[in-house]
């Protein structure tokens, strides 16, 4: 890579921390050629299969601020998540642009990649997964929850990512775990979707979580991110005094805080105050 590209990166990584984004991380796009894991995804999902030319790809993330997914399934959830959906889209647009000034064919992908909860339950995969761009990029590692576990926030992270031709320095992959194998999230689930098995051994049930959804979408109440919310990993835990996952067991003994939940989520949903 010539000192244009490094400058190029060092610069997009100065202007997302200007911007107040605090995951970025880039990946050689020939690093989807070299399955770190298997089952691995088919060829056709690859950056230089959906762009061809692509020479590196950079993944940005946007935490999710724990004391608002505390609520779900909420008005304030589901908007809270729209919010970081919006600054995605805006900030992986702003950084393909930057790249094409600079003389380097780029484009940023949606951050979701479906038409609709309906399009999702016929055919709940995208063209491209931010979750594995994340984990190429050394964002993160996959937990039981088949999310991308991260120091700073555990899998309360929205991931988006930017093609570009630019051979831009990668930054190193994840070395260590970060899932603990506490199990939570796979008895938390109300759909019973996640494995008790690792990623990639264990098979998420994506038709049990996509119906779930779809009964909370109907209320205007998804995502369900119960599996993100129950995570002990990561240091908003701290952040926000929440060191102790136990307080979302039903036997919650803070009437505190069950009591703004429950506030929370009577108001501003179809059927608001019952349980789906
Ligand atoms: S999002 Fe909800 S339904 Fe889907 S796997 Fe996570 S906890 Fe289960
Ligand atoms: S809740 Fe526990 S098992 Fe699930 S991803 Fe987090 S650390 Fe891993």
């Amino acid at each position: 890579m010539s000192d244009m590209e490094s400058d190029l990166k060092r610069g997009m990584v100065a202007w997302c921390r200007r911007q107040g984004i605090p995951l970025v991380g880039v990946a050689d796009a020939t690093r989807w050629h070299t399955p770190p894991f298997v089952p691995w995804m088919p060829e056709d999902f690859f950056p230089q299969s959906i762009f061809p030319g692509t020479e590196s790809v950079v993944v940005i993330g946007l935490p999710v601020h724990l004391p608002v997914i505390e609520t779900t399934p909420s008005i304030f959830y589901h908007e809270h998540y729209n919010t970081l959906n919006r600054l995605l889209d805006q900030f992986t647009y702003q950084i393909a642009e930057r790249f094409n000034q600079a003389g380097y064919p780029s484009v940023s992908l949606p951050r979701d990649g479906y038409g609709s909860i309906e399009v999702l339950r016929e055919s709940p995969v995208a063209f491209f997964s931010h979750r594995h761009a994340a984990f190429l990029a050394g964002l993160g590692t996959f937990g039981l929850n088949n999310m991308v576990l991260t120091q700073g926030y555990g899998p309360r992270v929205r991931f988006s990512s930017v093609f570009t031709t630019a051979r831009l320095p990668p930054d190193p992959l994840m070395k260590i775990d970060l899932c603990t194998r506490c199990h939570r999230c796979v008895e938390m689930c109300p759909a019973r979707a996640l494995p008790e098995d690792p990623y990639p051994l264990g098979i998420t049930r994506k038709e049990a979580c996509t119906e779930y959804s779809a009964a909370l979408f109907r209320r205007h109440a998804s995502p369900c991110g119960v599996c993100i919310k129950v995570c002990p990993v990561g240091e908003d835990r701290q952040h926000f005094d929440r060191t102790d996952p136990g307080i979302y067991s039903r036997q919650y003994p803070d009437p505190a805080l069950a009591r703004a939940w429950a506030h929370v989520r009577r108001y501003g949903l179809k059927g608001a105050g019952k349980e789906v």
